[in-house]
């Protein structure tokens, strides 16, 4: 179990996994896209690992760029979707995949759609490592979805909560109840020893 902030977290999905998600979602993709040169889009900041270890994986010639948005506060998803960095280059006439660490309720995916739709790209597609169905709330479709988790929040591997817990190599999941430290701090004398990790 690890602590950042006032918040405890539980390991939930390992480096492994996440591997075999990737790899995946990289296959499926470059078979999709046939001879196309495609032109994965990053969203900044969460999806910076999914990106640098996706595109080691995909098997064929493809480019990077970045936009940057801004949603979250704390553990809470905001409709209000502040734009940092837009498209800085012209996609006119390209096979766009967007690539996202994760898709929880669907708005800033819908800010997404807005920087595209003036742009004359020849497809826009959305992949994601991770997605909540039961927190999702719009109707675009997820073309590529690497693993789908229970509507919990999570931290690590590019996820921060309130900054921390990005550099974390695997994925860990928000501790509710956190009845063992009280169990210690209010438990009869010796109630709790020999428990905690
Ligand atoms: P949405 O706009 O779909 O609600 O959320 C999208 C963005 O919010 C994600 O790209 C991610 O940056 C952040 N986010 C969504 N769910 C989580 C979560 O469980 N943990 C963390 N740390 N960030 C999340
Ligand atoms: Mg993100
Ligand atoms: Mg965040």
């Amino acid at each position: 179990m690890i602590k950042l902030h006032d918040k405890y977290f539980k390991p939930f999905i390992s480096g492994k996994q996440i591997d075999e998600a990737l790899q995946r979602l990289a296959d499926e993709i470059a078979e999709d896209v046939g001879d196309e040169i495609p032109v994965f889009v990053g969203i900044l900041n969460g999806s910076f690992m999914v990106v640098s270890d996706f595109v080691k994986k995909y098997p064929k010639p493809c480019e990077v760029t970045f936009i940057k948005l801004a949603s979250y506060e704390g553990v809470k998803s905001s409709e209000d979707i502040q734009r940092l960095i837009g498209l800085t280059q012209d996609l006119t006439g390209r096979t766009v995949i967007v690539l996202e660490d994760i898709i929880d309720t669907g708005n800033t995916l819908n800010e997404v759609y807005r920087i595209f739709k003036n742009e004359q790209v020849k497809s826009l597609k959305i992949a994601t490592l991770f997605h909540k169905p039961e927190a999702y709330k719009k109707d675009f479709k997820l073309h590529y979805v690497g693993i789908e988790i229970p509507n919990k929040f999570i931290v690590g591997y590019g996820l921060d909560y309130d900054g921390l817990g990005r550099n974390l190599p695997e994925v860990y999941q928000i501790k509710e109840t956190q009845y063992m430290t009280n169990l210690v701090l209010f438990g009869p004398p010796g109630a709790g020893k020999g428990t905690q990790a």
